[in-house]
């Protein structure tokens, strides 16, 4: 047996009570039987004590359980019935140990003790003693009523356990979990949200569940979580920012779906937040890469033929003039050739700086080939313009480079195209741009070249 805590506990009129059963059972001889009958079918023990600790009386379970007759125990103390039971030693003793205890209380005291049984299992038990006094204050009797609540302790001990391993997963998961109810209010949000955004979950608990969303994410949250609150779909997941406390927005994947109680329990929204900047940032430089020149980080064909196309209207039917600049480096492969490839990489990346340095919001620059660049000029038809800012990029680029330690010249020729002139559509003005450079170079190079009809090849169309 090993002492558990002990309590005082309020039983008022409990003196009084057993005063009269046991004056009844002096009284009435069948009384007595009845009694006694009556506590042997009670499953708790029941043992009860004279003043100097000698058993007056042991229901049948504390005889089973002690494996011991009524004329073994009864008129023996504790210490005696060692004498019968040397195995019991540990039990008998503690008994008189807390027997004194509740003498000294002089009022019920309850306490719990852990037997072990003759198979070695463990029993919990939950002990209630009260002393008895009589009319001149001296000691009367000890009613010791001990129940069985193993079960309820290995329930308790269950219960503690797997809240344990919540608590752990709780704690560790990088996940951020929150229940909510239907109306979007928030009920619980694990620890977890401290570590991922560095916020508490108390200010986050009995508040709407918007507060750490991105203003632009807000509408759909709202309708992901409507939607499955009233069970027009069973669960859904959406990729929304929410705001960690250092302020910046980080990406996650909501994922809402509608627990369902019975009719005595409200259901619940179970939501789960997963970060997935990872991912994001891999997804823009994918989408980045996809519409980036590599070499020198302007837009590359395919952006050039989507804003192309937005421009000339074939996406909304809404056409607006614009012109296009095809521009080729001059003998650009002498300077690969004498300086380096490096060099001409250099060459590359610095063309591009110095084309983009001479256009206005909203022109467009793409690196379309080798040395091939492009320039979209959006919403103008005045050709003067045009050709100003044509000859001004020309003269740009055929100022000095100072690269890899060597300063030298080179130069671009450029072929203009208009639309809706000479084309309506990009295939067809960027092969009209590209006639008139191919014009352009075959009249000298370094210089710029509007389309003409006559561009177009012809048998003898060949550059030198
Ligand atoms: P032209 O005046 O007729 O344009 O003569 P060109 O030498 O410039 O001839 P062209 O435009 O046909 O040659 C472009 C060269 O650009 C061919 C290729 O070796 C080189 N090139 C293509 N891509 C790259 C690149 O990424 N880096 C470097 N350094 N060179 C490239
Ligand atoms: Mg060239």
């Amino acid at each position: 047996m090993r002492p558990g805590k002990e309590t005082l506990i309020n039983i008022p009129d409990m003196n009084q009570n057993v005063g009269a059963l046991l004056n009844n059972m002096q009284d009435h001889e069948n009384g007595e039987a009845l009694l006694r009958a009556t506590l042997d079918l009670v499953p708790d023990l029941i043992v009860l004590k004279d003043g100097a600790g000698r058993w007056l009386f042991a229901n049948r379970l504390v005889l089973e359980t002690h494996s011991l007759t009524e004329e073994q125990c009864l008129k023996r103390t504790d210490l005696e019935l060692i004498l019968i039971r040397p195995e019991l030693q540990e039990i008998f003793e503690k008994n008189v140990e807390a027997d004194e205890k509740a003498w000294a209380a002089g009022s019920p005291l309850l306490n719990e003790k852990i037997l072990t049984g003759s198979n070695g299992k463990l029993t919990y038990w939950e002990v209630v003693k009260t002393p008895i006094f009589d009319a001149e204050g001296e000691r009367k009797c000890l009613i010791v009523v001990s129940r069985n609540i193993t079960e309820r302790k290995e329930n308790e001990k269950a219960l503690k356990a797997q809240e344990l391993q919540y608590r752990l997963i709780a704690n560790h998961m990088t996940d951020i979990v929150s229940m909510m109810k239907p109306n979007g209010e928030i009920i619980y949000v694990s620890p977890s949200l401290k570590r991922v955004l560095g916020h508490s979950p108390d200010s986050l608990e009995g508040s709407q569940q918007l507060k750490l969303v991105h203003p632009e994410d807000t509408d759909k949250l709202t309708v992901l979580i409507r939607e499955t609150a009233s069970k027009i779909q069973n669960a859904g997941r959406e990729d929304i920012r929410l705001l960690h406390r250092c302020g910046l927005y980080i990406w996650f994947e909501i994922a809402v779906s509608l627990v369902q109680q019975n009719e005595r329990e409200e259901d619940f929204l179970l939501v789960t937040a997963r970060d997935i900047s990872i991912k994001k940032d891999y997804e823009l430089q994918l989408q980045s890469m996809a519409f980036r020149d590599s070499l020198t980080g302007i837009a590359n064909r395919r952006h050039l033929m989507t804003r192309l196309e937005e421009e000339l209207g074939l996406t909304d039917n809404t056409p607006s003039p614009l012109a296009i600049l095809y521009l080729d480096v001059d003998k650009f492969k002498k300077i690969n050739d004498t300086l380096g490839h490096a060099v001409g990489d250099e060459l590359l990346q610095q063309i591009a700086q110095r084309i983009g340095d001479n256009l206005r919001e909203g022109d467009l620059v793409a690196r379309i080939g080798g040395d091939e660049f492009v320039v979209l000029l959006p919403n103008t038809d005045c050709a003067e313009q045009i050709e100003g800012i044509a000859k001004r990029l020309c003269a740009a680029l055929s100022r000095p480079w100072q690269i890899g330690g060597h300063e030298f010249s080179s130069t671009s020729s450029l072929g203009i195209a208009l639309s809706p002139q000479h084309g309506q559509t990009p295939a067809e003005l960027l092969h009209c741009a590209d006639r008139a450079l191919y014009a352009a170079k075959r009249e000298g190079r370094a210089c710029t070249r509007f389309y003409q009809e006559a561009d177009e090849p012809g048998d003898s169309d060949v550059l030198i």
